[in-house]
């Protein structure tokens, strides 16, 4: 019997009405572990609905109240997180201490959010024009929708959610459909960190329950993230309907080992960024370009690196001796993935390990897929120019600097870079010259901080505001400015009509 996961809406589980569910799988078994409700469009006004009554009372609430619940959210979170984590494996495949790891980055933005009465406060200028002041604040925007991926299904929510919630708004949050049960926990211990019902809503489903938060004059906000084109669409959509956005896409994240470089850090860093979460890591690295002369001696290494990754089932990776890599999420996008190989061979590249070969540590069924490293991949190849979202790591060869740097610049994607040298100089011409939105220097998955703010450019965001941060309280806000003049009977001013535009004295 596969277990039904629901909408949640004003504190509880809620069915819905459409009839239709969807079947999710543990990928690590193939087998079939629960079913989600796809909403209808009267399911997401139903849900749209409670978020829009609940929003009026909680953004008066007071901030002391808000941080409170904030608190009490984290505590429980930081206590309960190893729960939080298998689920995310049972669904998405990723090693339990990698799903602890998502968890653990998620939390950072809702302890930054703790200090949401900080964060809030405006600025005032007293007499700014003659018995004048002037004070400035930020108010909630009532309604907002998250649309996540599959690949972090508690990171990702959580790098809007606390803000937006701490900031006075309501949340309907449509997790991918693939792995939605981690949203059901969180909204659960949401109501034991005491937010009122209506807060913090899920809305279960595919694109119509997307198109209906899109579309509906409830929704002040959306924030995405997903592969581009849906990215784009989102952005197009939802700005059409007035709604501001921030939409954030795909990668094709470039590693550049320069020829001074410490070479076993940065074949650490290869496998570590290439392979990690199989490679379905928006700031995962697919691409390595290495330096000339170092090509040879860098792909020895990470090779030898490769060879001694353990492939399994994700839940065996709770003891440090067990698996690195677990499976891909589901058999579609393994049979991608593997497609992509077959086309990287047959384009010439040269295919140094094949994860086509996998001995995985693991059910038959499970959706495995070793890592994968190629040399001499050239741009023009389509394991180059794809998002290939699995373990698949590409070297591309190049004679100079600024060779890699125009490989970096060519490309359409703008989320995350790094390069790896001992040459600070180089370092900082790279900090510049790159056009890529989050950089590691001897760091590779640049991931900001939860007080940073996290977005890339070009075809990786779509709309001008990053996650987190402060950028993420400007989005889930908007200000105003007040001009006040309050009259001192003892020196009022003497009045009298004056049409001209005002002007400061
Ligand atoms: P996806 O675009 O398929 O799905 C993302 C969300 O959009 C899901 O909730 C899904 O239900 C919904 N969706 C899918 N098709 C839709 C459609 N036609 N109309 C409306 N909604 C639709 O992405 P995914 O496969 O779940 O996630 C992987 C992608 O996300 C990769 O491209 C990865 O790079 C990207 N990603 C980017 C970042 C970032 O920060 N830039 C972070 C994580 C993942």
């Amino acid at each position: 019997m596969s277990t039904p996961i629901t909408h949640w809406v004003d504190g509880a589980g809620y069915d819905g009405t459409s009839e239709l569910w969807s079947d999710v799988t543990n990928p690590a078994t193939g087998r079939v572990s629960g079913r989600v409700a796809l909403a209808s469009e009267r399911d997401a006004r139903y849900v749209i609905d409670a978020a829009k009554k609940a929003s009026t009372t909680w953004a008066t609430t007071s901030l002391a109240r808000r941080t409170q619940i904030l608190f009490a959210f984290r505590e429980l979170l930081n206590a309960r997180k190893d729960e939080l984590a298998q689920l995310i494996t049972a669904e998405h495949g990723k090693v339990h201490s990698d799903a602890v790891g998502e968890i653990s980055r998620g939390q950072e933005v809702v302890e930054f959010a703790c200090g949401i009465a900080h964060l809030l406060k405006g600025g005032q200028s007293g007499n700014a024009s003659t018995g004048v002041d002037v004070h400035s604040r930020r108010d909630p925007l009532g309604v907002v929708g998250i649309i996540s991926p599959f690949n972090f299904p508690a990171m990702v929510p959580m790098w809007f959610f606390p803000i937006a919630i701490a900031a006075g708004n309501a949340v309907v949050l449509k997790p991918s459909e693939k792995d939605p049960s981690a949203a059901l926990w969180i909204a659960q211990l949401w109501k034991e960190a005491g937010l009122p019902d209506g807060v913090f809503n899920v809305l279960q489903g595919d694109k119509v329950a997307v198109d209906a938060l899109l579309q509906s004059p409830d929704v002040a906000a959306i924030s995405f993230v997903g592969s581009t084109p849906i990215a784009q669409y989102v952005y197009e959509e939802a700005s059409r309907h007035g709604k501001r956005v921030q939409a954030l896409g795909g990668a094709k994240n470039h590693m550049v080992v320069l020829p001074d470089a410490d070479l076993e850090l940065a074949a650490d860093a290869a496998v570590s960024a290439g392979y990690g979460s199989a490679g379905e890591r928006c700031m995962a690295i697919s691409v390595l370009v290495a330096v000339e002369p170092i090509a040879d001696d860098l792909v020895a290494r990470i090779a030898e690196r490769t060879r001694t990754l353990r492939t399994g089932d994700g839940r065996r990776g709770e003891a440090a001796a067990e698996v690195d890599m677990g499976p891909l999420v589901t058999k579609a996008h393994r049979d991608r993935v593997a497609g992509f190989i077959a086309s990287g061979d047959e384009a010439g590249a040269k295919l140094i390990i094949d994860g086509r070969e996998v001995d995985a540590d693991g059910d038959r069924d499970g959706f495995w897929l070793g890592p994968t490293l190629f040399d001499h991949v050239t741009p023009e190849m389509e394991i180059y120019r794809e998002e290939i979202f699995g373990p698949v790591l590409s070297v591309v060869r190049v004679s100079s600097y600024d060779e890699a740097v125009a490989l970096i610049n060519d490309n359409g994607y703008g989320n995350g870079t790094a390069i790896f040298t001992n040459d600070g100089g180089a370092a900082r011409r790279f900090e510049n010259d790159v056009q890529v939105g989050m950089i590691g220097v001897n760091v590779p998955i640049p991931v900001p901080v939860a007080y940073y703010s996290f977005g890339g450019w070009k075809r990786s965001l779509f709309g001008d505001t990053h996650a987190h941060g402060t950028e993420g309280v400007h989005f889930f806000t908007r200000a105003k400015v007040v001009t006040s003049r309050w009259i001192n009977p003892a020196a009022r001013p003497e009045g009298g009509l004056e049409l001209g535009f005002p002007q400061n004295v």
